[in-house]
């Protein structure tokens, strides 16, 4: 059993939570590598697949090192139950594809991570959900959705790639009303910044990919949700579908948790420092960035989040060109579509992530295409200054 450390400080747990020592009493968490697990005798064994004796069977269901994981995230997250997947995809697929079933109705908003679109406006479909795709910043668009069937919202907040706030608390308010669940995807603003739960949604997934690993090595992902929710719904779902997390990526996400704090927060000083800095060149037309004052829903974005997120995207004067240029010209900052990592990474929304959508698509999104999204890193904040005004010169 790992120690009870509800009580504690969320740095102090991003720590010691859900630690469990092995016989050796190791420092760091140890690696389960191993898919089977071994029974004394075969009335242990019966026990254990009846319930009667709790312990691990396979590690499709659950592993020592993959708990560790779950523990911690947990805790940090305020939840009271876990399941965790391969990447951030099998998350959001595992929350919604675990409760919905043919005849329901879902509602999701327009500005999705494109795989996240692909699940709500083609998969499920497939499967007889039927789902409308609306602009969730409107909070009347989500009234005027509802159906009879209608059976979960789902959103991300701030958006990809133009960090748009949709308020968590009034869309809750909107669905607690019709017995709807509430779904966010909360990867922008991690757990550090903002808790969809204390704000009324039922569900949070993460791709545990960006800020959580944090240094580019790891796929993986999370469901959180009230422990009803998850037996209910996720459990059986989780364990016979097989989105199963590895122990390797596990114990390497347990160890990002481990700097979660001092990479996000200085991530987030830099990223609000560069914000400001953008804001006042002349090539820059616009900055988007959930804590400036210039954000058109900065009042939603204080009021919910803690602090403004790692990201910032801005439009450059010039369109595409412009854009290629600028990016080309940065030395410390990587090209690269990941985000949430320690080094700074830059991408070009309108030829990469996002080059899926049609123009009119984008241009309702706001993704122009002189738009650059940056991802800030944890470098000293006067290179990543000296590297964006070079590039903009
Ligand atoms: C990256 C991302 C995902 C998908 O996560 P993977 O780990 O890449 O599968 C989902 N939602 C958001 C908002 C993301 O940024």
């Amino acid at each position: 059993m790992s120690k009870d450390n509800s009580s504690k400080l969320i740095e102090t747990n991003l720590i010691h939570g859900g630690s469990e020592r092995s016989q050796f009493w190791e420092t760091s968490e140890a690696i389960y590598m191993n898919s089977g697990f071994t029974y004394e005798s075969a009335e242990q064994a019966a026990a254990r697949f009846n319930g009667d004796e709790p312990g691990f069977v396979y590690s499709r269901y659950a592993n020592p090192t993959v708990n560790m994981f779950e523990e911690r995230l947990r805790l940090l997250e305020g939840a009271e139950a876990i399941r965790t997947t391969s990447s951030g995809m099998a998350a959001v697929f595992l929350a919604l594809a675990s409760f919905l079933k043919a005849g329901d109705h879902l509602v999701a908003a327009r500005a999705l991570f494109g795989s996240c679109l692909y699940i709500a406006e083609t998969v499920l479909p497939r499967f007889g959900v039927e789902t409308t795709i609306i602009d969730g910043c409107d909070l009347t668009a989500w009234k005027e959705a509802i159906k009879p069937n209608t059976r979960a919202f789902f959103f991300e907040t701030p958006t990809n790639p133009t960090l748009e706030i949709i308020d968590i608390a009034a869309v809750a308010e909107i669905a607690q009303k019709h017995d709807i669940e509430v779904v966010v995807d909360n990867v922008f603003a991690t757990p550090l910044y903002q808790s969809p739960l204390e704000l009324g949604a039922t569900v949070v997934t993460y791709s545990a990919t960006k800020h959580i690993d944090g240094q580019g090595r790891a796929l993986g992902g999370a469901v959180l949700a009230r422990q009803e929710f998850i037996d209910e719904y996720v459990h059986d779902f989780h364990r016979h579908t097989g989105p199963s997390l590895s122990p390797f990526n596990a114990w390497t996400l347990l160890k990002g948790m481990e700097t979660l704090s001092l990479r996000v927060d200085k991530a987030t000083e830099n990223a609000a420092h560069l914000a400001d800095l953008l804001s006042n060149q002349k090539k820059i037309n616009h900055i988007r960035y959930p804590h400036h004052k210039s954000h058109p829903h900065y009042d939603i974005a204080k009021k919910q989040m803690k602090k403004g997120s790692t990201l910032l995207a801005f439009e450059v004067e010039g369109g595409q060109q412009a854009a290629f240029n600028l990016a080309n010209k940065l030395e410390t900052i990587l090209i690269s579509n990941n985000l949430g990592d320690a080094k700074s990474l830059i991408t070009h929304p309108t030829t990469t992530t996002h080059r899926s959508l049609t123009e009119e698509q984008r241009l309702n999104l706001g993704i122009t295409p002189g738009m650059l999204r940056l991802s800030v890193g944890c470098e000293a904040i006067e290179d990543l200054e000296k590297d964006l005004l070079n590039a903009l010169s």
